[in-house]
């Protein structure tokens, strides 16, 4: 009777001989060869375990022990090259090291017994090496070294490619290899006087089948496929055996339909399982490339934040320029200026000072997006504030011979809240210049009241411009929106001042809001603060 030592033996150097042979005969790549040198060792070792399994001659027993390490010896060697290949490292020199260490090894274990030294007749059954010759110990710190060393970069590599897909295989791959060599290192222990019986070789015999499989067929690895074909495999070559012991022929014809049954759900199963795979591998790919598309999205959308903040701050000194000295060319002090040319000048000044808002506003949005914009609270009188917008922006609106009034009721002129002052002024410049801006005639009345409960302050700018639809008015604050009409009418708007305005008044404890009767029926902005309470 072929006791299990030697049955794992003969089964692992069928599998891995044989998928040696088809890795030599089909393979094509490097790592096809590589993978099939790995088969030859482990078939090598299969065979010398076999042969060690089935003698109880003490000499042929050292004569088998010295071959099947011919095997063992290359067997970590070739695993570290493989994973090398796999992993596309080029690591010439660690591998030549690797190798002449081997061929170290190999020498004193053909001639002498620095490797090989005694053989011990172990579990009544067969002789083992034990106690080894004094390299032996090496031997294992280098074997397991090597092994550790390959499972580790594999680990390593595993933790760092963002390919999902990849990230899978070297997964499987490391588990199946791990385990297998955990089952195989087993057998070691005897050699050191542990006798601890070597059944777990049995784990390894399917494993060379399955990896060649799946580097041949899927240039990888797609175990989840690989192992139902394997299986589905093994038991139709069951039944096809069975058939042969059936002695009557309704068992036969009763075996036979089991068979055929077994071949189309076999089939029916790889079909399902690796339809499944290929889905999964697709929605995997689909993750990968949005992720990176994403990615590269947020490296856009913050180049843009930056150039726009550079833009800004280089366009702000000549504007700056420009607004100054055609106020100056307005006000006489270059001498005299005939009306027509007063005229065109001021269009010149209101151009400018409309880009310095929109500078301004560009400026404050990759700050806001940045988390950047600071606040500083002081106590401002908003009747005061809004007076000197008014007055700022009078000469728009007298350009347009609008009607450009404000009033306050008198209870709010001395009510004070927490504000930021430059912040608050600028979001309500925004409101009040959109209002001159997208009206052609008639009005834009600013006008200021404390709300019934008497809580807060509320500022409400009426137009008699261009108005909005319903549509309209769920997005005006939102970045970049601009409606059709204000296009035409104003094509230099940026869309940035109401999202800044809102902003900022929402930094400031305040809510705006827009009401209109729809297009050309004028528009109502309403900005509301909590009134600061005496302590
Ligand atoms: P811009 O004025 O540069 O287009 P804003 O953010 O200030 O950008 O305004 C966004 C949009 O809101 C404008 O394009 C316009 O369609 C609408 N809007 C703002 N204020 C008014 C108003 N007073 N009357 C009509 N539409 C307005």
């Amino acid at each position: 009777m072929i006791n299990i030592f030697a049955l794992s033996g003969i089964l692992i150097s069928i599998t891995s001989g044989l998928m040696a042979v088809l890795m030599f005969v089909v393979g094509n790549v490097k790592l096809h060869y590589l993978w099939g040198a790995f088969c030859v060792s482990v078939f090598i070792w299969g065979l010398g375990a076999y042969f060690i399994g089935t003698t109880n001659n003490a000499v042929v027993a050292d004569t088998w022990w010295r071959i099947t390490h011919i095997g063992i010896i290359f067997i970590p060697i070739l695993f570290l090259h493989f994973v090398y290949e796999f992993l596309g490292l080029s690591k010439r020199k660690n591998i030549i090291i690797v190798y002449l260490i081997g061929l170290f090894f190999l020498i004193t274990d053909v001639v002498g017994n620095l490797f090989i030294a005694n053989m011990r007749w172990v579990f009544n059954q067969f002789y083992y090496d034990s106690p080894p010759g004094v390299l032996y110990p090496f031997f294992i710190i280098f074997f397991f070294g090597l092994i550790i060393y390959s499972h580790y970069i594999l680990w390593q590599a595993h933790k760092k490619t963002n390919d999902i897909l990849k990230k899978i295989r070297i997964k499987y791959f490391f588990i199946g290899m791990i385990i297998s060599f955990m089952g195989g290192s087993l057998s070691f222990l005897p050699v050191f006087g542990i006798d601890f019986y070597p059944f777990l070789n049995l784990a390894v015999f399917i494993y060379p089948v399955i990896i060649s499989y799946a580097i041949l067929k899927h240039q990888l690895f797609n175990i989840k496929v690989i192992v139902t074909e394997v299986i589905v495999f093994l038991l139709g070559s069951i039944l096809v055996i069975d058939l042969f012991l059936a002695n009557s022929l309704y068992i036969l014809l009763f075996k036979g339909l089991v068979l055929f049954l077994m071949i189309i759900f076999g089939a029916l199963l790889i079909k399902s399982v690796s339809g499944e795979v290929k889905r999964r591998e697709e929605t995997e790919k689909l993750v990968n490339e949005l992720k990176k598309a994403n990615e590269k999205l947020k490296q856009v959308d913050e180049q843009k934040s930056e150039f726009i903040s550079i833009a800004s701050h280089q366009l702000r000194t000549p504007l700056t320029a420009i607004k100054g000295y055609t106020s100056m060319l307005i006000e006489g002090t270059y001498g005299e200026v005939s009306d027509k040319a007063k005229g065109i000048v001021s269009k010149i000044f209101q151009s400018s000072q409309r880009l310095v808002y929109i500078v301004n506003d560009m400026l404050d949005v990759s700050r806001i997006e940045e988390g950047r914009l600071k606040y500083t609270f002081e106590d401002v009188k908003i009747n005061n504030l809004v007076k000197d917008v008014i007055g700022e922006l009078k000469v728009n609106a007298d350009f347009k011979k609008l009607k450009f009034n404000f009033s306050a009721d008198s209870e709010s002129l001395d009510v004070v809240i927490s504000a930021d002052y430059g912040k608050i002024r600028q979001a309500i410049i925004n409101i009040i210049d959109n209002s001159i801006k997208y009206t052609e005639k008639g009005f834009v009345l600013v006008s200021l009241e404390i709300s019934k409960n008497k809580n807060s302050l509320i500022l409400n700018i009426k137009d008699s411009g261009i108005g909005m639809t319903k549509n309209q008015l769920k997005t005006i604050f939102e970045k970049f929106k601009r409606s059709k009409n204000a296009i035409k009418m104003h094509t230099e708007g940026s869309g940035l001042g109401l999202y800044v305005a809102k902003e900022m008044i929402k930094s400031n404890k305040g809510v705006i809001w827009a009401t209109s009767d729809g297009l050309g029926k004028g528009s109502q902005f309403y900005i509301e603060f909590p009134i600061k309470k005496e302590k």
